[in-house]
């Protein structure tokens, strides 16, 4: 059976796990939304708020999806239309930047693989908005090599429910016995890639701690790091395993 699409986890995976403090990450936020005022208790609020949305996402298998960063702001009463949330948006996103660097193994390995004609694919459980993640990849060098993303906040669900998967299956144009899954997660990533039919490589580095799920679940590779991939698939392309 041959290759023909490869599609990635983000968080973890294309970029390396980082222990993020979140309502360190949201004071950023805080801080510009109200610069008078102690940025501690929106801060706490903002990420209590994010925290809870990530627990239903989990405990549900992702049957509720993540939902959009608006719907968060929204939920605290913050109004998003306006210029102060915009420049306080701008500023928590930049106190994420060193987190989002790509793996140095990505852009090779994302190359080397669009070289063999084998197509990319990216599904992400996030509340950030496509153009953010865009933004993202396009600092990196990886936004001309992705072929289709899909998005949790754009979508009702979230891995690692079926749905999530079809979606970038559809989103890639590929059958799942066709097309490797690459994640962080043994639950949302391996187990959901694998109840679709996919393939799906473990790349086991990521401290999950307490966003980790107690489930046996057997990947079909796992690999030490992120640009031994294209090994694993074209070994699997070659072969017909
Ligand atoms: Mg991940």
């Amino acid at each position: 059976m041959s290759v023909r699409a490869v599609i990635f986890d983000w968080g973890g995976t294309l970029t390396p796990w980082h222990d993020i403090d979140l309502v360190e990450m949201w004071g950023a936020y805080a801080s510009a939304f109200e610069p008078e005022g102690d940025p501690r208790v929106l801060a706490e609020r903002l990420a209590r708020e994010e925290i809870s949305r990530w627990r239903v996402q989990q405990a549900s298998s992702g049957a509720d999806g993540t939902g959009a960063l608006d719907q968060l702001f929204l939920s605290v009463g913050i109004d998003v239309s306006t210029p102060r949330h915009g420049r306080a948006l701008a500023a928590y996103l930049a106190h994420w930047e060193p987190h989002t660097l790509a793996d140095p193994d990505a852009l090779g390995l994302l190359g080397a693989l669009r070289q063999r004609g084998i197509r990319v694919g990216v599904l992400s459980n996030t509340m950030w908005p496509r153009w953010h993640h865009e933004a993202v990849f396009s600092r990196d060098g990886l936004l001309p090599l992705i072929d289709a993303a899909v998005y949790s906040s754009e979508i009702p669900v979230a891995k690692p429910h079926a749905d999530a998967f079809r979606s970038a299956l559809a989103a890639v144009g590929e059958p799942p016995r066709t097309t490797v899954f690459v994640g962080d997660r043994p639950w949302d990533d391996v187990h959901g890639a694998q109840a679709v039919g996919m393939r799906a490589i473990l790349v086991p580095h990521s401290r999950l701690g307490d966003q980790a799920v107690d489930v046996a679940v057997q990947p079909d590779a796992v690999v030490q790091r992120l640009g031994d991939v294209l090994d694993v698939v074209m070994a699997w392309d070659s072969d017909g395993g």
